[in-house]
């Protein structure tokens, strides 16, 4: 019988009604390895009544007992991580060292909620006026909810719901439904870890349980991380009614490299950053920008070879490269923006299409391609691909290869390579894009910084994690205070701005 899946509420796994499900493909095989329940709008509310009634008493838990289940999630993720990232690997399709980064980023996420008795210290003020002081204070939201995407399925919602719990509020994750296991294992640890029953709530669904989300008058805040017209959709509908909503969407991030970079470096980077979990990382470097001929012939003529070591294989091979994509579905669509490349005319170099795995034919393998003399105003450049395909766009100069980035509707990441320190300092203060490395090809934040997007890569002011996602999921409250001596009725109140 096919494996199910089912949501997990008020610390129990919790069988649902809809009747609605989805299909779990083993990626490495292209069989149907399990199915999850979809839940109806009634099921994913009841589930926010019983987060409604446990965030009370979690609220009002002081923030070291909070911190401290935090500190025990931790150590049982690192027990854990093994299986995490086995379970992780067999629904999603990375290899498993992959997926044990995919955890490991998470776990870093939870190391810095660990802090949160001292991220929640307030201001004060002594002596704002004639014994006056005025102190602030950040309190939970109330409920708040993730939306997340297939590509990091333990690190985005750990993104969310640990800096969300630490700060008192209770959670419901709304996973991807294309690999929802471990997102349950990662509730289930919590609970082991002390987490009262109904603080953290899986529920499991499409666009009827997100709906459910936007407009319900108990959730405060909903954090969504996934494609760009889905964040732009999450973004419009939660903020009219009334939520606040970080949306982080889709992305397409350039990798410029000077003449003097360090050219054996970059081939480096740029095979383990375009193709890396087969491209499907949204921090991924899917475009190059050699400035010059010269370094672009230079490029092509190390990365070809490179490129030829890239063998994608079984997602518990150690020695593969990559594992398969996540569904037939993406393969498909990959395949089609590299035909539009070869039909819009840019030079496909190496082509990934038809690579098959021997006894694993129905996998959703696909090999590394690579394309050269790439314009911007082709369709398969403007978009975002999230395959295993690295596009090369010529610039003459610098001033022409910045301008990529900074007008592509997408604004992750970028990167530039290069040894001239002032070339770099400058490009990182002026490029129109929120995340930037220098000669660092996945430039993510690490968790006490903040992570975050421009333009189409992010709809919403507040970033991920760090002290922006303290700030997500708490508002402030400005208490003046006075405690008079004497006859109260004989001192007037003077507030400090009438003096
Ligand atoms: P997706 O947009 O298809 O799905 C994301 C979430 O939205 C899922 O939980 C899904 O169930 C839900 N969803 C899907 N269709 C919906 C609809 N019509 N209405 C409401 N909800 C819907 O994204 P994905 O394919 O799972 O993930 C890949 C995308 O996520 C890529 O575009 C990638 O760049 C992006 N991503 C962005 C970041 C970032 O931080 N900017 C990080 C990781 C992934």
């Amino acid at each position: 019988m096919t494996r199910e899946i089912h949501h997990f509420i008020k610390g129990q796994s919790q069988t649902g009604t809809s009747g609605r499900w989805a299909d779990i493909y083993n990626p490495n095989t292209g069989e149907v390895q399990a199915r999850v329940q979809l839940a109806t709008k009634e099921e994913l509310s009841n589930a926010v009544a019983i987060a409604k009634e446990a965030q009370i008493g979690w609220a009002a838990t002081n923030p070291q007992r909070r911190a401290r289940v935090l500190f025990k999630f931790k150590a049982l993720l690192e027990e854990h991580m093994q299986e995490l990232a086995e379970l992780l690997a067999s629904e999603h399709g990375k290899v498993v060292e992959d997926a044990k980064g995919d955890v490991q980023r998470g776990l870093e996420v939870i190391e810095f909620a660990c802090g949160i008795p001292h991220l929640l210290k307030g201001e004060f003020t002594e002596g704002a006026g004639p014994g006056i002081d005025v102190y602030s204070m950040r309190q939970p939201l109330g409920v708040a909810a993730g939306i997340t995407p297939f590509n990091f399925p333990a690190m985005i919602p750990m993104w969310m719901f640990g800096v969300a719990i630490a700060c008192g509020n209770s959670f419901i994750l709304k996973p991807s439904e294309k690999d929802p296991s471990v997102p349950v294992r990662l509730a289930e640890l919590m609970r082991e870890a002390g987490l009262p029953d109904g603080v953290l709530n899986v529920v499991h669904g499409d666009k009827e349980a997100v709906d459910g989300i936007l407009t319900h008058p108990d959730i405060k805040a909903v954090s969504f991380v996934g494609s760009s017209d889905i964040a732009h959709y999450v973004y419009s509908t939660g903020t009219a009614h009334g939520k606040r909503v970080q949306a982080m969407g889709g992305a397409k991030n350039h990798g410029i490299i000077l003449p003097d970079a360090d050219i054996d470096q970059v081939v480096k980077d740029l095979v383990g950053a375009a193709y890396g979990s087969a491209g499907e990382r949204c921090m991924a470097l899917p475009v190059a920008v050699p400035v010059g001929d010269e370094t672009a012939e230079r490029l092509i003529a190390k990365l070809k070879p490179a490129m030829e070591n890239l063998k994608p294989g079984l997602s518990s091979d150690p020695e593969a490269a990559y594992g398969p994509v996540v569904t037939q579905a993406h393969k498909e669509k990959i395949e089609h923006y590299i035909q539009m490349g070869v039909d819009e005319g840019a030079d496909l170099l190496v082509d990934g299409r038809g690579f098959s795995l021997q006894g694993y034919e129905k996998g959703f393998f696909i090999g590394p391609s690579l394309f050269d003399n790439v314009t911007p105003n082709m369709r398969s450049y403007q978009e975002e691909i999230f395959g295993p395909v690295l596009q090369i766009v010529r610039a003459k100069d610098l001033e022409e290869a910045a301008s990529l980035p900074s007008n592509h509707q997408y604004g992750n990441g970028v990167a530039i390579f290069t040894r001239n320190g002032l070339a770099a300092r400058e490009f990182a203060s002026k490029v129109n894009v929120g995340m930037v490395g220098v000669n660092v090809p996945i430039p993510v934040p690490v968790a006490y910084h903040t992570f975050g997007g421009w333009k189409r890569s992010a709809f919403g002011d507040v970033n991920q994690h760090g002290p922006e996602g303290v700030r997500f999921y708490t508002k402030v409250k400005t208490v003046t205070q006075r405690w008079p001596s004497g006859d109260v009725g004989d001192q007037s109140f003077i507030i400090p701005t009438m003096q």
